[in-house]
């Protein structure tokens, strides 16, 4: 009798638990059990692909088509708030290229919101405009995933562990490419650059190289004879002989520069859209110290 009475107090007892772990941290949108992560594009969906992929009872996602292009230039729509239905925590890059977290939590007050570069401080500067796409720094993009990971750890713990566990195998994957690239940035140290893609300048943090940047929004723009004239005078100046272009862009500008100047187009990829696959980031920034390891001597 006694035994029996003291089964069903501890049963009571763990349901009573359970159900304030439910309801704790995260405070879950979701009626269903799994935990849903959403990034807010394609360099953001694959880093988190990499954090939170494979574990059971969490998904991620997308909320934008991958091979939209860059986010900053989108306009933010009731498909995209659709997306974000039934979410726990929204991924984005931070540094404005995201613009309507307004919209997005007048309609989901709940919804939690992760900052990846809550903790890159050399994003660089065009016009005294922050540039916000830093990934293409690997120091920075290192940053990001160790942000990403803490937060989801925190705001997820039921599956800390396994963040956490995602997080080191990542990075250790980072390091592995960032071993790989380490002669070619050795070499592009203190090198000038033109560069015609908005992505690419943190690409030249990291590389050290001294570049100037035309303001570009990802499209080259139609410039004036007169603009363009100025950019090969800078360019003369400083002796530089290489252009970057970003591979999803256009490279009219960059040949019509090149043929005044003789300077070497590189195109290089921007990990801003590509293969949904977990590896994608590596294996285009791999692809870009090839290109470059071709450039210089
Ligand atoms: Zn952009």
């Amino acid at each position: 009798m006694n035994t029996f009475k003291k089964a069903v107090a501890s049963a009571a007892l763990i349901s009573v638990t359970l159900s304030l772990a439910a309801c704790s941290a995260g405070a879950p949108n979701t009626a269903d059990e799994s935990y849903d992560i959403v990034a807010s594009f394609y360099p953001m969906y694959v880093l988190t692909l990499n954090i939170a992929g494979g574990i059971d009872g969490v998904t991620v996602s997308s909320m934008s088509d991958p091979n939209m292009g860059c986010i900053h230039d989108h306009v933010f729509s009731t498909e995209d708030l659709k997306q974000l239905e039934g979410a726990d925590v929204f991924v984005e890059n931070g540094l404005d290229l995201e613009v309507f977290n307004d919209e997005i939590l007048a309609a989901y007050p709940d919804l939690d919101i992760i900052d990846a570069s809550a903790n890159v401080t050399d994003a660089p500067a065009d016009e005294e405009e922050v540039n916000g796409h830093v990934w293409t720094s690997i120091d920075d993009y290192e940053l990001q995933i160790k942000q990403v990971s803490a937060e989801l750890q925190k705001l997820d713990p039921a599956h800390a562990e396994q963040y956490a566990a995602n997080e080191k195998a990542y990075l250790e994957k980072i390091d592995a490419l960032r071993s790989e690239g380490e002669n070619v940035i050795a070499a592009l140290n203190g090198t000038p650059v033109l560069v015609l893609d908005e992505t690419l300048p943190s690409f030249c943090v990291y590389a050290g190289m001294d570049y100037i940047t035309v303001e570009t929004d990802h499209e080259n723009e139609a410039l004036s004879a007169g603009d363009i004239a100025e950019i090969i005078e800078e360019m003369n100046e400083n002796g530089i002989g290489i252009i970057f272009v970003g591979a999803d862009g256009d490279t009219a500008l960059a040949e019509s520069i090149a043929s005044e100047t003789g300077a070497v187009i590189c195109t290089l990829n921007t990990c801003m859209t590509g293969d949904e696959t977990e590896n994608a980031y590596i294996d285009q920034m791999e692809e870009n110290f090839k290109t470059l390891s071709d450039i210089i001597e």
